[in-house]
């Protein structure tokens, strides 16, 4: 199970989230079997997420990012609970892309320009909708952007996806601190002059590293306190009910196309690959259902 950790720096001024992703990670390496970049981008989107989604406040509220960039990877979605617990997927998971000069895997290629779009359901009538632009495609760059675009609130953001030979993740992890309204200008400057300390924070989990030993570099000469730490992890929560009421909502021609060639329409669960199979009597079934 990957763990967040959670907590508040004494005087009120930052927020802070710090998970470790790595099994995250792997899960979603065993559900779409992503080329190693692939596996990077997805990896990074579902750690971001999964920190963004344990702010939500009640159960049931979710938060979901959808990266729109015009590079190989196509759409990159991810979706958490209030929990922090994910499922995501990609238009292409094969796309791949040679490494960067830098040695290091080619993410803002493989999402390319374009949009980002940010949805919170806390529960409203109307979910809330954030869009920004993409800045780099490097994603931890691109969530900073939308909340200082977005929502005004400053905060810094690093995320890291580490894939080894065997096209495993070796270490993955991010760390969100948000300012906080009235927050104190000489914790800020302190905080901003430890971000380069957590840039690679993959690495840090790769040399063994704890959330809590990030926290404290995170937040050194800073007084905090840790409030409390989550087990997390990618969950899929499809069913078989909510399989049928898709495909008995599709148009009646295209019903009737799929039960010409086939005894069984098939439902693949996009997150997790599980496969549904209905037959044209349980469709007519659940549509009846639907219109009652
Ligand atoms: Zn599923």
């Amino acid at each position: 199970m990957s763990r967040i950790v959670r907590g508040v720096t004494r005087d009120g001024s930052a927020r802070f989230f710090i998970i470790d992703s790595k099994e995250i990670v792997n899960a979603a390496i065993g559900y779409h079997h992503t080329s190693p970049t692939a596996s990077a981008a997805l990896g990074r989107v579902l750690t971001g997420a999964s920190l963004m989604g344990c702010m939500l406040k009640n159960k049931g509220d979710s938060l979901t990012l959808q990266f729109r960039g015009d590079g190989p990877a196509g759409i990159v979605l991810a979706v958490s609970d209030y929990c922090g617990n994910v499922k995501g997927y990609m238009s292409d998971p094969g796309a791949d892309l040679p490494l960067k000069k830098n040695g290091k895997l080619d993410v803002g290629g493989l999402i390319g320009k374009g949009s980002l779009c940010v949805v919170r359901d806390e529960g409203e009538k109307e979910p809330y909708v954030g869009i920004s632009s993409i800045v780099s495609g490097e994603i931890a760059e691109d969530l900073a952007s939308y909340y200082a675009e977005s929502e005004q609130t400053p905060t810094l953001i690093s995320l890291g996806v580490l894939i080894g030979v065997d096209r495993t993740c070796r270490a993955a992890g991010g760390v969100i601190v948000q300012v906080l309204p009235g927050a104190d200008d000489a914790t800020v400057s302190k905080i901003e002059e430890n971000a380069g300390r957590i840039s690679s924070v993959s690495a840090l989990f790769d040399a063994g590293k704890t959330c809590e030993e990030v926290a404290a570099l995170a937040l050194d000469g800073v007084e905090y306190d840790l409030f409390d730490e989550i087990g997390v992890s990618y969950l899929c929560d499809c069913s078989r009910e909510r399989m049928g009421r898709g495909i008995a909502s599709l148009q009646e021609g295209d019903l009737e196309e799929v039960f010409s060639e086939k005894e069984e329409a098939e439902a693949v669960c996009r997150f997790c690959g599980k496969r549904y199979l209905f037959t044209k009597e349980e469709v007519l079934g659940i549509r009846r259902g639907m219109k009652g």
